[in-house]
């Protein structure tokens, strides 16, 4: 499932391709029609995330898309539309190689394949929403009520920094849960934006045991947490995947030697690949103590943990 750099990233790239244009927005395949209706012809005026829900904003109109487990943008479009994606370096925007133009300059986008539910275009591109959960367009109110009920969103703190507030909200809202942590960071409602692999790895870097009662994290563990939690998520959004062992990091935990034997430099194994600490890597050895990484079933997801290292 995309976590919530992925969202943060997309309502980015939302915001620099389509946010001040008129658009053109479609359901090719059918069930957004009437949404899409609403929103055609208008000019969206500001794009943001909030945990894994996109949300543009076109006045008192709010477009609301979540992902879910399966769902993707695709977006395409001519050399002007792929150069104005400047953050998409990683994985630009696929460009038309041969782009035509209609009466109006429009480009000519392609027939939608697969099961579109929306399409949303402007003169130079166009995206298209396959698979999500959620696609609909909110009032103001509705909107309200959506984000009432979230939790702080680390990556909406200002760069760099550490918002008291919102940390004050996630410790309050740990103490008054009375499920685990593992449970608890699930939840969006108690943080918004971390999904499995974010849970699995946060909670190894801090040693935490995913059963420890959320509420039972002393002050100060919570606030570690809310920190790991961030940066692993800003680096997400800055790397555009979730790369949450850092071997060049010097607190790796491993030294030099075993450095170089795992990740064999310009390597193109598997294990020159391995970007997680836990997370799918059950029946592995721990790269910090050795002790065998475990799996199991937590409320229909994967859990994934090192008993030798969580213990607190
Ligand atoms: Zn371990």
């Amino acid at each position: 499932m995309p976590e919530g750099h992925t969202i943060h990233r997309l309502a980015a790239r939302i915001q620099r391709l389509f946010v001040g244009q008129d658009w053109r927005v479609s359901s090719p395949q059918g069930p957004f029609t009437a949404g899409a209706a609403r929103l055609n012809g208008r000019s969206p005026r500001r794009a943001e995330a909030w945990g894994k829900h996109l949300l543009v904003h076109l006045g008192a109109e709010i477009w609301h898309v979540h992902l879910g487990l399966y769902g993707s943008f695709g977006f395409r479009g001519d050399d002007t539309f792929v150069t104005a994606d400047q953050l998409g370096q990683l994985r630009p925007v696929s460009r038309v190689r041969e782009p035509a133009y209609d009466d109006t300059g429009w480009i000519l986008p392609e027939a939608p394949q697969g099961a579109v539910r929306a399409r949303i275009q402007v003169p130079h591109g166009w995206g298209d929403l396959r698979g999500p959960v959620k696609c609909r367009v909110l009032n103001s109110m509705q909107y309200e009520t959506l984000v009432g009920r979230l939790g702080p969103d680390p990556l909406r703190q200002p760069t760099g920094e550490i918002n008291p507030e919102m940390l004050m909200r996630f410790r309050n809202n740990l103490a008054r849960r009375r499920s685990s942590i593992a449970a608890a960071l699930m939840d969006q409602s108690v943080i918004a934006g971390v999904g499995n692999v974010y849970r699995a790895e946060a909670l190894f870097v801090e040693g935490i045991a995913p059963d420890t009662p959320a509420a039972q994290l002393d002050p100060e563990q919570a606030t570690t947490l809310w920190s790991t939690v961030t940066i692993q998520l800003r680096t997400g959004v800055r790397e555009g995947v979730i790369r949450t062992l850092r071997p060049a990091d010097p607190d790796h935990g491993l030294r030099g030697a075993d450095l170089h034997r795992k990740w064999p430099a310009g390597g193109t194994g598997t294990e020159a690949a391995r970007h997680h600490w836990v997370y799918r890597q059950q029946h592995t050895p721990c790269l910090r103590c050795g002790q065998t990484i475990l799996m199991r079933q937590l409320q229909g997801r994967r859990l994934y943990w090192c008993p030798g290292c969580q213990t607190r």
